[in-house]
């Protein structure tokens, strides 16, 4: 039996390391939250992102081995502001779920809008709580900062690298939300228009005049479509139309018989094609620089 008993506590030791390394998995419902936590993490954690990168992820419909993968998780990190239409449909553990955006939520924008289709098919509306709220940077902070806390919570052993790795990640938001506030300044009252209702908490965070319509940048612009459009650009005269992604040459000559140049600004609410999230903002807040000289 003695034997026995030392084979057992020989076991128990070397299990016992395995045990304390168990990965935290972690499940993101957007790109956004996934970028951040690939910033936080040490490797501790393994990160999943499976939503489907032709879909915009607010309005991703999960299959059933999906919707498994998130029952499994140790940590969901929801974007909340009403993002994820998804999740109230499905049988999630509310555990394990992070809302990123709750220490703002006194601060979330409601929206009217109308059903509209997406250019991936789907239909819906974005009445209700605005929900693009990680392209004002300073909700993107604390979004971060909310994950990077429950990732300390997760793995304490890695609170410090944790801290390091947010606190780079602060300093890369800081300085693209203060060149922001700068374009912000300098643009003044200039009124924009969108291409489609996102804009909300990024006019109200550098002080800008957006009206938001619901379009595509790939859709076929109809002539009831232009006549939307000038009936708005009646009362809110812009010169300048913020595109959530680039549109097609055929619509870029359209908005242009209205006087009305193209600019970028992507949310990257899901996977670019190339580079990552950061890269995405960097390059739309050049775009938006060399509108001032233009
Ligand atoms: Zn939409």
């Amino acid at each position: 039996m003695k034997s026995l008993t030392h084979f057992a506590l020989v076991l128990l030791a070397t299990a016992l390391p395995a045990f304390a390394q168990k990965k935290t998995v972690v499940q993101s419902t957007n790109y956004p939250l996934h970028y951040f936590a690939e910033r936080l993490a040490t490797d501790a954690f393994e990160l999943n992102y499976i939503v489907d990168p032709e879909v915009d992820p607010a309005f991703w419909k999960p299959g059933k081995s999906d919707v498994g993968a998130f029952q499994k998780a140790d940590l969901i990190l929801r974007n909340g502001a009403d993002y994820e239409k998804w999740i109230k449909r499905v049988s999630l553990k509310t555990s394990p779920q992070v809302d990123t955006s709750k220490a703002f939520s006194a601060k979330f924008i409601k929206t009217k809008g109308k059903e509209h289709r997406h250019g991936d098919g789907t239909v819906h509306s974005h009445a209700g709580t605005a929900f693009t709220t990680w392209i004002d940077l300073s909700q993107a902070a604390m979004q971060a900062e909310a994950i990077a806390a429950r990732f300390k919570q997760a793995q304490p052993d890695a609170a410090a690298k944790i801290d390091e790795n947010l606190a780079a990640l602060l300093a890369d938001l800081s300085e693209l939300d203060g060149r922001l506030k700068a374009f912000g300044k300098a643009w003044g009252e200039k009124p924009l228009v969108a291409s489609h209702p996102i804009y909300q908490y990024f006019a109200r965070a550098y002080g800008l005049k957006i009206e938001g319509i619901e379009w595509e940048p790939e859709m076929e612009i109809k002539d009831s479509d232009l006549a939307g459009l000038k009936a708005i650009l009646a009362k809110h005269p812009a010169t300048w139309m913020i595109w959530e992604d680039a549109p097609s040459e055929a619509n870029i000559a359209a908005v242009a018989k209205l006087g009305l140049k193209s600019v970028v600004f992507a949310p990257c609410a899901n996977r670019p094609a190339e580079g990552d999230w950061l890269a995405v903002m960097k390059a739309n807040v050049e775009r938006l620089e060399a509108m001032l000289k233009m």
